[in-house]
């Protein structure tokens, strides 16, 4: 037993040599995953999301770029209604619609997704308000409309033809006005930013009615809308489940609107992530993934040595899962390490004083979330009274 406390005590010197409070020592920090979370908060185990270059002035690295100013994008990802190739032209760089030629249709199916577009109201068009000022449309899979239209508006006394509320430019048409009227005049460019999600069908039932959000020219205009039906038209037609992944459109009203610089970035659903979320996680699924973080975070432990690196290592692998094998572990883990602490001169003991207290707050976050019991193990006890004594000499 003497030789090794005197090991322990030779691993925990070692350790000392670590930065006080370095990641992986103190792994244990915020509230523990539970059943809809996989996740503890602030949970260092849980992976960093991918880096995306955002050029000034350019789409994300991850876009797909639909029009880039070429014929040859317009080749690659636009056509007509029945996947021919689209009658719209491209003039100067833009991507014009031909007016009465039909909506223009990505090749591609997309979902859920983020949409940039940058649009112009033909100046010819600069005093008509109603549905013939510029009209065209962003059709998320060619289902719902968010309309494009002349609708600078400055002066509410004007004399001007205007469309109705749920009809002018970013409102979700037939349905949802903008907040505020975010609109430029008639030859200056505006943009699009739309995030848009689908509706979500459970047994053949809406379980969530999916939403759209607009910035327009960089002004939030539509706040996560709420879809409540399907068309262009000024009749609604209810919600209809569809494919999860269809073309999107822009629509041909009859004006020569151009365009510039479309791409779009595909978005994971929200109902998609069934491990860490209160809305959709499946407990099965948030199970396996805690199940095979703390199998991970266990091959990184020596159960042979009780040592402070150890003991927090197994604390935070109970935060994933109890299996026996682990509760075994943390037993005679904590158990060693209580053994050596209570062998120490007071020297020894004020050496390892960033442990002490370090894997006490581990013990903490434990019990605070009812992963183990107060007096589960001694040597929380042990840690409390010589953190006490530790603190009384400050
Ligand atoms: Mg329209």
């Amino acid at each position: 037993m003497k030789k090794n406390l005197l090991a322990c005590a030779a691993l925990s010197c070692a350790a000392l040599s670590c930065a006080a409070g370095e990641r992986g020592i103190f792994g244990l920090y915020g509230d523990t995953p539970d059943a809809k979370h996989a996740w503890a908060i602030h949970d260092f185990n849980r992976p960093y999301p991918k880096q995306v270059e955002t050029p000034e002035g350019k789409p994300p690295s991850d876009a797909i770029v639909l029009f880039d100013g070429t014929q040859k994008s317009v080749d690659e990802n636009w056509c007509d209604a029945k996947g021919q190739p689209t009658k719209w032209r491209v003039k100067d760089g833009l991507f014009v619609c031909t007016p009465r030629s039909g909506i223009a249709c990505t090749k591609r199916a997309f979902g859920d997704a983020q949409f940039h577009v940058e649009w112009l109201s033909p100046l010819e068009d600069a005093k008509k308000h109603g549905q013939l000022g510029g009209n065209s449309g962003v059709i998320p899979m060619g289902m719902y409309e968010i309309q494009i239209l002349n609708s600078y508006d400055p002066d509410p006394d004007a004399k001007v033809e205007r469309n109705y509320p749920d009809g002018i430019a970013a409102s979700v048409y037939a349905q949802n006005p903008p907040l505020v009227n975010a609109s430029r005049p008639a030859g200056v460019w505006q943009t699009y930013d739309i995030i848009f999600h689908q509706p979500i069908w459970k047994d053949g039932k809406v379980l969530h009615p999916g939403t759209v959000t607009v910035f327009h020219n960089g002004v939030l205009v539509q706040d996560a809308w709420e879809l409540e039906g399907m068309g262009t038209h000024r009749v609604k037609r209810p919600l209809v489940q569809h494919a999860t992944k269809l073309p999107w459109r822009l629509q041909d009203h009859g004006d020569p609107v151009p365009f510039r610089n479309i791409w779009i970035r595909e978005i994971p659903s929200r109902w998609d992530n069934t491990t860490h979320s209160e809305m959709s996680a499946k407990e099965e699924d948030v199970r396996a993934l805690r199940e095979q973080t703390a199998a991970k975070l266990f091959a990184k432990i020596d159960v042979k040595v009780p040592d402070a690196k150890n003991v927090n290592g197994i604390l935070e692998v109970l935060s994933y899962s109890k299996k026996p094998a682990y509760l075994d572990a943390a037993k005679s883990l904590c158990a060693g390490y209580d053994a050596w602490l209570r062998s120490l001169s007071p020297k020894d003991v004020a050496a390892n004083r960033t442990y002490i207290a370090g894997t006490l707050k581990g013990f903490e976050v434990l019990i605070r979330n009812k992963v183990i019991g107060p007096g589960d193990y001694p040597l929380r006890a042990t840690l409390e009274k010589l953190n006490k004594q530790l603190n009384k000499k400050k």
